[in-house]
């Protein structure tokens, strides 16, 4: 059975693994990928080794990760790169790691959750689903990602009313998804669930897009505003630098 998985990263200080599902349904502009098809916090000279060797089957992926378990003390998997959910093996993926006892991260669009896949998210005790929210803006949503809103809305009303856990992301954009369309967001997620959290990740920006890092003062203004309804991570915060080990290819 093949995955659609094409790379992995381990961290060793916070012996987390990073899976990456290659392809995606959306079609972001933005999308940090343009940039580079593997883990980007790792250094150009390793980024300039690696080569595309091909998807891994299940057995290929979980010898990766059992061998992970023995000789790293693996504890924690984030499941993304681009876009899991389009994995038809990512239920089984799920199923495996839950299995291993490992704390589970699925990072998503949330455009395509399948009976299977929530099933799976549903009994995942150490599950936790990270959405990206790219615009509430339903006419800037289809424009950029090529896809509708409507269906991410109601994945996500779903998930939470199946219990699972879900915290939420989205990305400052300079006008596009401002200090504004954030506060919007978070006043939503207040809507419909209890303590929100909501990471911020500022624009890393892509060559030959019109959007422009944005500046301290507006990932401060938009922290301060977002703060009012939701609780704001930014990703810089989260864990300390680590070194990361390549497992695959
Ligand atoms: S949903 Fe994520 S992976 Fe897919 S195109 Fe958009 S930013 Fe890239």
């Amino acid at each position: 059975m093949i995955t659609r998985i094409n790379h992995i990263t381990y961290y060793t200080d916070l012996h987390s693994a990073y899976i990456q599902f290659l392809g995606c349904n959306f079609n972001c502009p933005w999308c940090i990928r343009k940039l580079t098809p593997w883990d980007h916090h790792l250094s150009n000279n390793e980024l300039a080794k690696l080569r595309f060797q091909g998807l891994l089957s299940m057995d290929e992926f979980l010898g990766i990760i059992d061998n992970a378990i023995t000789k790293y003390g693996l504890e924690e998997v984030v499941l993304g790169g681009e876009e899991p959910t389009i994995d038809p093996t990512l239920p089984i993926i799920i199923k495996e790691l839950n299995n291993r006892r490992l704390r589970i991260k699925l990072l998503t669009n949330a455009y395509e959750i399948n009976n299977q896949l929530l099933n799976e998210l549903r009994s995942c005790i150490d599950c936790r689903v990270v959405i990206g929210i790219k615009t509430l803006d339903p006419n800037k949503h289809i424009k950029y990602t090529g896809k509708p809103l409507e269906s991410v809305l109601r994945n996500i009303k779903q998930l939470l009313e199946n219990g699972v856990k879900v915290i939420f992301e989205t990305v400052l954009i300079p006008g596009l998804n401002d200090a504004n369309d954030i506060e919007e967001i978070a006043k939503y997620l207040a809507s419909i669930v209890k303590e929100p959290i909501l990471i911020i990740d500022p624009l890393i920006p892509i060559p030959g897009t019109p959007w422009r890092k944005p500046t301290q003062e507006e990932i401060n203004e938009t922290m301060n505003r977002a703060s009012k309804y939701v609780k704001v991570v930014m990703h810089e915060k989260i864990g300390k630098p680590s070194k990361i080990i390549v497992l695959y290819p």
